[in-house]
């Protein structure tokens, strides 16, 4: 049976984890300095299939702090519940060629320039649902769990560690407030934000996250439907151009997978109807995508002809 002979993905990310384990460059995120304290030697990765089949190599029951891989999950929340026009009308939905952080707005229309950096995630956060920072977190919160099909708790010592030196964050916040685009005060909206970064995930679940956008936003695993059939298309459209930063247009070249990274050292990559991978380690880069998640996701997307613009 498939157990004795073995289980293939398994092996292959295992082969791809050895070659990547001795990777020592990078630093784990200090600016958040909770972040700091992290073991930075911990690898894994996960691999769930369109179908809820999870291979799983490494560190996967680790726990890290999602960060922003929550990014384009609470975009996909916002989009299937007040549709793409009204998010656009917060948001746009361009490459910004930027750091995570950047002080983005469009001086016209009041929008950061997409959802995956800080300013416009904090402006997606603040759509959800409710008045107070508790009631747009547990909507946020409730829908990750959906994603991940389980209950998700939140890093305390993170959260504190984040709120208490979240200052250019809280500049974003008062910056779209003032340009209209937010929707809640900035307080509101970064302490719901903050929270959400500090909800704790393992390398499975960003895979099976990853693998519900794959499905068309159905989770494999629970088969509970998520986010319609056009949310999920959309966000992973935007993983696409936006995902990684400053570093997307490379890592579209490179990888050819929908990702998205956050500075706990997790990445979410979607390769539409067939799976999603989740990958941890800590260390990251200056763009602060986690160095050797993004060579673990290079060698496996060239080992196994993985592009999604690949020929086959
Ligand atoms: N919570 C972090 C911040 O807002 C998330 C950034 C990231 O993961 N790139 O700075």
């Amino acid at each position: 049976m498939a157990a004795a002979l073995g289980d293939p993905v398994r092996h292959a990310l295992e082969s791809v984890l050895d070659a990547v384990r001795d990777r020592t460059d990078g630093d784990v995120a200090s600016y958040i300095p909770e972040l700091a304290t992290v073991e930075p030697e911990q690898l894994g990765a996960a691999l769930a299939s369109t179908h809820g089949v999870v291979h799983e190599a490494g560190d996967v029951e680790s726990e890290f702090t999602i960060q922003s891989v929550s990014k384009p999950f609470v975009f996909a929340l916002a989009v299937d519940a007040l549709g793409l026009d009204e998010v656009r009308r917060h948001v746009d939905l361009e490459p910004s060629g930027e750091p995570f952080n950047a002080i983005s707005l469009d001086e016209a229309s009041g929008r950061p320039r997409n959802p995956m950096i800080n300013a416009g995630a904090i402006v997606m956060t603040s759509l959800m649902r409710g008045d107070s920072a508790d009631e747009k977190f547990a909507v946020v919160r409730a829908g990750l769990e959906r994603f991940a099909g389980h209950d998700l708790l939140v890093d305390e010592e993170v959260f504190s560690s984040e709120a208490s030196t979240g200052d250019r964050n809280r500049a974003l916040a008062y910056l779209t407030r003032s340009a209209g685009t937010l929707g809640s005060s900035a307080e509101v909206a970064t302490t719901a934000y903050f929270r959400q970064c500090s909800l704790t995930v393992n390398a499975r679940d960003l895979a099976i996250m990853a693998a519900t956008l794959a499905t068309g936003g159905v989770n494999p695993v629970t088969d509970e439907r998520v986010i319609s059939e056009d949310a999920a298309r959309w966000t992973t459209a935007v993983m696409t151009s936006c995902g990684m930063y400053d570093e997307s247009g490379d890592w579209m070249v490179r990888v050819g997978l929908p990702a998205k990274s956050g500075v706990g050292g997790g990445i979410a990559a979607v390769q539409p109807g067939q799976f999603g991978i989740g990958t941890f380690s800590p260390r990251l880069d200056a763009r602060g995508n986690s160095v050797r998640g993004v060579a673990t996701l290079e060698l496996l997307s060239q080992r196994h002809g993985l592009h999604m613009l690949q020929h086959h």
